[in-house]
């Protein structure tokens, strides 16, 4: 900048120091700053800093409340202003306004944006003629990939994988023209200078675009299986209504039957297969472009859901994925993550050569993935979005909360876990990681922790864990050497939800999910806890039933069934079990019923997740479970919005659903529909959850309900129930910023960890 001698100190207003933070660095902020600046005629300067972004100008006072007002009003599509304040600051006079260079000052770090769907103007110039035309690596300051390609901070092109590709003239040109749409997106390229396509399969080395576009497209639409490099690790993809391939691909993945994401041409190629709503639509098409749980409308091939009613749809978010589609004639694709069974999503181009081999042939392309990261998934449920994977486009990105929660360490759980980091008010949540009894999803877990350390100029003082002794999780923070915390899992789940809606007062917090040690060393997960940010008493539990087998129980839910059904009817299980599982030999039901008797490997559980399952294998909708969650994913199938009645319970000092039990027996007996009796056991569970907070809020003389965990991800119940209780004039409180199902529970424990640490501070 420069002091211009000409101008009079008379004729100068003030300087004024705006400061922003947020999530404005990588996403067209300075730019944006500047051509606002620019034509309010402001002299002065816009930095980037790692802890925000910083405007000096001469201005007067009237002027300087416009300009913030207008830098909230139209900021860009992917940033998000946390704080703006303005000050005066000792007199300096400018001439011009300029932009100036990043300087790093403190352990002070400002937001790292996630990764950006291709933007429209990008997406005209990819398609139609410009010189970028069919470049596949087209972005510009509004869009690309950012988290994807960051190795350290402040984000720029030298700290990316952009950073062995030298810009071209032409790159160049644009990237220092501040009037330009490029002005210093730090992954602009061309096929001159950029990244590059390749196509390998079997007698094939391709590097010519348009010939891999023919190629691929013809691959597909024969039935082949190729595997594609996307923005956060490779995917496999095939023709969505190939039932051949889909099931082909299905067992070279060993995978079930968890339903396979399908990424459609277009939203209106999307809406033949799938109902969506105003909302649901929204979800899709926002920059983050995330995985939206979808009703089904039409079927793809049978293997791409396997009979469930709904769709994990998406739409086109890299500019390869619209080349493909130009060219395709098939128009929905499957798109699943590249890797085997539950194994991190594969990222390096020789591991996918050779540990994705089902693929018929690889499309891979020269630049190197720093942060894996899947695609996330998204669900509307009582018309609102809420995360049930957390992963690109949401990633890094923080969340504020109203706690200090510097170098505080929240190690997460074990299935889905996402682990998070503290840094002044804010929660840093990693992204989705997965199970960590696999070694490698583990060695993912302590590879992303690094990073984020790294990155964000993290250092642990507390670290917070789960209350089960054996996750690897918990180990691993015993293992940091700092002051540990262990938190009881359905209490992290509430206080996750606590503290992404602002809640730091008592609630009563309903938690259901499958499985979470208890202070009782039994597994608990139907619980009614009341809570604040410090601590919590459990009110009342589901009652308690032995858990056949422990965790092979959750692979089977006839086990449990069987627990039931002998908690009902004694010896007479045996034959009732016997004739409701045809399909599981008569000497396994026995040797479950034994177990229970002699209390061998029979844990207690309380946990709602688990009368689903049992309710399920009754039905003979799920005996046996492919994967974590089917039987409850599988009863939302055959749920009928007409049917309003319940079965019985019994709430005293615990909740009983056995009378609910002895009238489902009944109604299979009689015949009735499985979606009426599935309807009614839904019912059912609403109606007791209503009815015993009735009692516990009037006791405890509280009326804000928080309801977590992952049996919340039922939209029937989470809907009906959310209303119910508002009807009775209830607070209700949902997860919606991070997912209700364990890959949450980090932020509850980072959360809890906070709070104690500031009353043991007071
Ligand atoms: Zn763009
Ligand atoms: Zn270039
Ligand atoms: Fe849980």
């Amino acid at each position: 900048m420069q002091l211009d001698p000409n101008v009079k100190p008379e004729n100068i207003t003030e300087t004024y120091i705006i400061q922003i933070k947020g999530l404005i660095q990588g996403v067209g902020f300075r730019p944006y700053i500047y051509k606002l600046a620019t034509d309010l005629r402001f002299t002065g300067y816009v930095e980037n800093r790692n802890d925000g972004v910083l405007i000096v100008v001469n201005s007067s006072d009237y002027k300087i409340k416009e300009f913030v007002k207008l830098i909230k009003r139209n900021a860009p599509v992917a940033s998000e202003i946390r704080s703006i304040n303005y000050s005066t600051a000792p007199q300096q006079v400018f001439s011009d306004f300029q932009i100036v260079k990043s300087k790093n000052f403190s352990n002070d770090i400002t937001d790292v944006s996630p990764d950006i769907a291709v933007c429209e103007l990008c997406l005209d110039e990819l398609l139609n003629d410009s010189w970028r035309f069919h470049y596949p690596f087209i972005n510009c300051t509004n869009c690309g990939p950012r988290f994807t390609i960051i190795k350290d901070l402040p984000y720029d092109r030298v700290q990316t994988s952009m950073s062995e590709f030298k810009m071209c003239k032409k790159c160049e040109k644009e990237y220092i023209d501040i009037s330009d749409r490029r002005f210093h997106a730090q992954p602009i390229a061309c096929a001159d200078c950029g990244p590059a396509y390749q196509l390998i399969a079997p007698d094939t080395n391709i590097s010519d675009l348009e010939q891999i576009i023919s190629l691929v497209c013809n691959l597909i639409d024969k039935g082949r299986i190729v595997a594609i490099k996307g923005m956060g690790g490779f995917h496999l993809c095939c023709d969505a209504l190939n039932e051949k391939t889909v099931s082909r691909l299905r067992s070279s993945k060993n995978r079930d039957s968890k339903p396979f994401a399908v990424m459609f041409s277009d939203i209106g190629e999307l809406g033949k297969y799938a109902n969506t709503n105003i909302k649901e639509k929204q979800s899709l098409l926002e920059w983050r472009r995330p995985i939206v749980l979808l009703e089904q409308k039409k079927t793809l091939a049978r293997g791409v859901n396997n009979g469930i009613k709904s769709i994990g749809a998406m739409l086109p978010y890299m500019p390869i994925h619209y080349l493909l589609f130009e060219k395709l004639k098939a128009k929905a694709i499957v798109l699943t993550s590249g890797n085997i069974s539950d194994e991190p999503i594969v990222i390096d181009n020789i591991t996918a050569l050779d540990s994705l081999s089902m693929a018929d042939a690889h499309l891979l392309y020269n630049r190197s993935i720093q942060n894996r990261v899947d695609d996330s998934v998204i669900r509307v449920i009582n018309n609102t979005a809420r995360i049930i994977r957390r992963s690109r486009g949401f990633v890094p990105s923080p969340l504020n909360l109203r706690l200090n929660t510097d170098h505080i360490f929240a190690a997460g759980g074990e299935l889905n876990n996402c682990f998070c980091i503290g840094k002044g008010n804010q929660a840093i949540i990693s992204q989705h990681i997965g199970d960590l009894k696999k070694i490698e999803t583990y060695n993912f877990y302590k590879e992303v922790y690094e990073k984020y350390c790294r990155l964000f100029r993290f250092e642990p003082e507390i670290a917070v864990h789960d209350l089960h002794p054996d996750y690897l999780s918990t180990l691993n923070a015993k293992k940091m050497g700092i002051q540990t915390i262990a938190v009881q899992h359905h209490f992290a789940h509430i206080a996750s939800c606590m503290a992404e809606n602002d809640l730091d007062e008592k609630v009563i917090g309903v938690a259901f999910d499958g499985t979470g040690y208890g202070d009782d060393r039994n597994i608990w997960g139907g619980e009614f806890l009341l809570c604040d940010l410090n601590d919590f008493t459990r009110l009342k539990h589901l009652e308690y039933l032995p858990l056949p087998g422990g965790d092979k129980a959750v692979e089977n839910p006839w086990m449990m069934a069987v627990s039931y059904l002998y908690a009902i009817f004694g010896n007479d299980a045996n034959t009732i079990s016997e004739q409701l599982f045809r399909t599981i030999d008569p000497w396994k039901i026995e040797m479950v019923l034994k177990n229970i008797q002699n209390k061998i490997n029979s844990p207690l559980t309380s946990g709602m997740g688990r009368l689903f399952d049992a309710f399920a294998a009754i039905t003979g909708i799920c005996t046996e479970a492919s994967y974590h969650a089917e039987a409850p994913v599988r009863l939302e199938s055959y749920i009928n919005h007409q049917v309003s009645e319940t079965y019985s319970y019994r709430i005293s000092n615990d909740i009983s659903f056995k009378p609910a039990i002895i009238q489902v027996i009944e109604d299979i007996r009689k015949k009735l529909s499985l979606k009426t009796i599935v309807t009614k056991f839904h019912n059912t569970v609403i109606f007791a959850v209503r009815d015993t907070l009735l009692e516990l809020s009037a006791e405890n003389n509280v009326n804000k309900i928080v309801l977590s965990g992952g049996v919340f991800q039922n939209s029937y119940l989470s809907t009906k129930l959310e209303n119910i209780l508002k009807k009775s004039n209830y607070k209700v409180y949902v997860n919606k910023k991070v997912p209700c199902n364990d890959g949450g529970i980090c932020l509850g424990q980072l959360a809890i960890a906070a709070k104690r640490r500031e009353l043991s501070c007071a």
